[in-house]
């Protein structure tokens, strides 16, 4: 008899921490319903061009060659001259689609989306392209489509490889990349013979995010020390600095577009990443344009960056966690304050959304909300 209590209370243990799991993993962090939050001051820019360079990691950038000279000529004159560089901390699952999320819908991801293969939205979620007014996209057809699909309404649109051509890429995983630089450019000089799409264009709140597949396929096929992911870090910054030259000539140099360059996650150097090592969590970030701070010359040696890029100083090691980045930007004091004021009101709604959810989950009277 004894053994049979035994056994079932073993069991009934067993089955609650089970299902405590899946309460505690596999429930969206996510809530709904809050009011949004916008400063009343007018915004420095009134475009974004986001992009991304996938499986890129910090040190693969920033590390000068032999010489002293840098693969990456052009984003390293951005870093000395007109930006603001940093080395953001992405968190594990160091992946594509939630490194992503990470970076366009700003939150870490329900460890439930693993169960849908990364590939659906396990739940609803907004992003800054949702709240753009137009985002145009370019890229591989397993990042960019969540984020379409997503949006309500119909001003995400998205330009991708199809899947089962990604094989053009098989010999030289670079082409991705000039792929999508070639897409860029045909767009924008379509634009200028095509009177509704240019109207578009003109008006503010757009994003254009530009995804690049290329550095990652090669450090998967050939590792990060190779040529061939090196020579497509050059490549990349090659086309970075032609797209760049391309919208400022678009837009008439107004001096109204901010760029952002990061990747999503780095790799360790046998070509794996998913985890948590440096190589993999630590990446690139690099701002310039409107509303940003430019270079400030330093003599010190900078944190976090192994010696690399002496000289300028490095902004922040940005985890940014509902914080806004402001040693990033280059506006009033009284800009920063106001923005601060609206980020802290709308993280404060989230709270009352979750203390409005929990009171009516919970019985009156194991009720306390904190003094
Ligand atoms: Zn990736």
């Amino acid at each position: 008899m004894n053994i049979i209590i035994f056994f079932l209370v073993g069991l009934i243990v067993h089955v609650v921490f089970f299902l405590s799991i899946f309460d505690i993993y596999f429930t969206s962090p996510l809530v709904h319903g809050m009011t949004p939050w916008a400063t009343p001051l007018e915004p420095p820019a009134s475009r974004l061009v986001l992009v991304v360079a996938d499986g890129l990691r910090a040190d693969s950038l920033f590390t000068p060659l032999n010489n002293g000279s840098s693969r990456t000529s052009y984003l390293r004159r951005v870093i000395e001259e007109r930006g603001t560089w940093g080395v953001s901390h992405t968190r594990v699952p160091t992946e594509s689609r939630p490194g992503h999320v990470a970076l366009i819908a700003g939150f870490y991801e329900d460890v439930s989306a693993v169960a849908k293969g990364w590939k659906e939205n396990p739940v609803e979620f907004d992003s800054v392209f949702n709240e753009s007014r137009h985002t145009w996209c370019w890229g591989s057809p397993d990042i960019l489509p969540m984020f379409a699909k997503g949006a309500s309404g119909d001003h995400v649109y998205t330009y991708t490889y199809p899947a089962e051509e990604e094989d053009f890429a098989s010999t030289d995983a670079s082409k991705l990349d000039t792929w999508v630089f070639t897409q860029v450019k045909s767009f924008f000089q379509s634009a200028k013979s095509n009177s509704s799409l240019k109207a578009s264009l003109l008006e503010d709140k757009n994003i254009f995010f530009l995804h690049l597949l290329g550095i990652d396929t090669n450090g998967h096929a050939h590792r990060p020390m190779s040529q061939e992911y090196l020579d497509n870090i050059g490549l990349v910054d090659s086309g970075v600095a032609e797209t760049v030259a391309l919208i400022e000539d678009f837009f008439g140099y107004d001096g109204r577009t901010a760029y952002v360059f990061t990747s999503d996650h780095g790799m360790t150097n046998w070509g794996s990443h998913g985890a948590g090592h440096p190589s993999e969590t630590l990446t690139p970030l690099v701002v310039w344009g409107a509303g940003v701070n430019h270079a400030q010359r330093v003599t010190e040696p900078q944190p976090y960056t192994d010696g690399y890029l002496q000289g300028v100083k490095l902004s922040t090691l940005l985890v940014s966690q509902g914080l806004l980045p402001l040693s990033y930007l280059n506006n009033t004091d009284r800009f920063k304050a106001e923005s601060m004021y609206t980020n802290a009101f709308q993280v404060l709604e989230q709270f009352k959304v979750k203390m409005t959810q929990k009171k009516e989950s919970t019985l009156s009277f194991l009720f306390t909300p904190f003094q």
